[in-house]
């Protein structure tokens, strides 16, 4: 036996390689998509291929292979430990355009992905060393915020309120009424749209946490990884700007390029001065793949008709589609209920005093070769309730057929169990 196995882990060592939902949904993953087709995957958030970005990205990369002087630039240079001054100029005056903000180089950070946005945001402002929790102000929200703090105890979150739209259908709200002073927070972060449930947080409720964060001085974090203004995959207008006292957290990654590993932080200069200063010393320079694939689509706006012409209308009839025919293949189930399907890739499902937990439900499918994610991961920082057992997040990305047959094999499953 080698003493390796032996030799202690360091406080950071043990919280990181703890079991975390994160890590299991990326292990599920790489099972379906990489090492076993015969699963169904309707778990993660990974992309759809869709044929017509693919090809602009593609085009874009043997523009890059092609010529010397770029493929140098791409390969063979340290990047600034912000991220390439001449993209950042022209990634700024395409964000002031779309955003309608003023938003000038020094507001924008790269990272190595946005989930890296959120290990280095969280960290800044918040931590047991000055007393800080990060505010989840919309329960469910995103499972990779869960795991990311050096501290435990990061989160403090507010169930949203649940608004039976109609018979079957949800939408959670914002619960205005839990929004107290709290000198102890150091940042609020929602997903709009939300993963997992496909909320688009209305522009109502987005001024109420506006004025919230200024008058209780929290920085809001508005994840837009699935929204405006890319890869926009939101299915109700509802604009969003640029204040310096907001953040705004984009990636390339749900517009096809999940490999690429590129986020995008928008943020007052101190904030973009902080990440640059510890990029600089935990990666030494931004990665430069994602910025040269963009480049050249920002500075002619095809980035915009790509999203707007290819990318949305596809999640749109999708989702539309899955909520459909998971809506049929469960209508006898009257307990069921399918959040407003509003963006990103997911349909979220609550089973109203199903007799098992969604943990159990999700390793009866698992038997059955689907992948879905269990509610539980989504509630970080609230306590526990019965309501959070009873959710499932179903991704719709694959294609038409693998959802489909995973749609009917989860109504199978659910009916059994609510006939037990
Ligand atoms: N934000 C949300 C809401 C997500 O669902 C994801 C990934 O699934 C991310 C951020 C992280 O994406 P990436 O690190 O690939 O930019």
């Amino acid at each position: 036996m080698s003493f390796i196995e032996e030799v202690p882990f360091s406080g950071f060592g043990k919280k990181f390689t703890e079991h975390s939902g994160i890590y299991q949904l990326m292990q599920d993953l790489d099972t379906a998509l990489n090492q076993n087709p015969e699963i169904l995957f309707l778990g993660g958030g990974n992309p759809a291929a869709i044929e017509p970005a693919r090809t602009h990205f593609q085009r874009e990369f043997e523009s890059i292979a092609k010529s010397q002087e770029k493929f140098h630039k791409l390969v063979g240079v340290y990047d600034h430990p912000r991220g390439n001054s001449d993209f950042l100029d022209d990634l700024a005056t395409y964000l002031s355009k779309a955003l309608n903000s003023k938003i000038t180089r020094h507001n924008i950070a790269l990272t190595n992905g946005s989930q890296n946005s959120f290990f280095l945001l969280f960290n800044l402002l918040a931590g047991q060393d000055i007393a800080k929790k990060i505010l989840l102000p919309l329960l469910p929200e995103y499972i990779g915020y869960n795991d990311v703090g050096l501290s435990d105890n990061l989160f403090l979150g507010i169930p949203g309120q649940i608004d039976i739209i109609e018979e079957n259908r949800f939408k959670y709200k914002l619960d205005h009424g839990r929004l107290e002073k709290n000198s102890n927070l150091g940042l609020m972060c929602i997903s709009r749209p939300t993963n997992p449930t496909s909320n688009v947080v209305s522009e109502e409720e987005l001024a109420t946490l506006q004025a919230y964060s200024i008058t209780n001085k929290t920085p809001l974090l508005i994840d837009a990884a699935y929204g405006f203004p890319f890869p926009n995959v939101q299915f109700v207008d509802s604009a969003l700007t640029f204040s310096e006292n907001t953040i705004i957290s984009l990636s390339l990654s749900k517009l096809g390029m999940p490999g690429v590993r590129t986020g995008i932080i928008i943020a007052h200069e101190r904030i973009t001065k902080a990440i640059e200063k510890i990029n600089a010393i935990m990666n030494l320079a931004g990665e430069s793949l994602g910025p040269n694939l963009m480049h050249a689509l920002l500075k002619n706006s095809a980035i915009s008709k790509i999203c707007n012409e290819h990318i949305q209308p596809f999640y749109r009839q999708k989702s539309n589609d899955a909520c459909a025919y998971l809506g049929e293949q469960l209508k006898e189930i009257r307990q069921h209920h399918i959040h407003a399907n509003e963006g990103a890739f997911f349909l979220w499902l609550w089973l109203k005093n199903l007799p098992i937990t969604s943990v159990q439900l999700y390793e009866r499918l698992k038997q059955r070769n689907i992948l879905v994610v269990t509610g539980d991961y989504f509630f970080a920082g609230a306590t526990k309730e019965k309501h959070h057992s009873e959710c499932l997040r179903i991704s719709f990305a694959q294609p038409e057929a693998i959802v489909k047959k995973g749609i009917e094999i989860i109504a199978d499953e659910v009916k059994k169990a609510y006939a037990s």
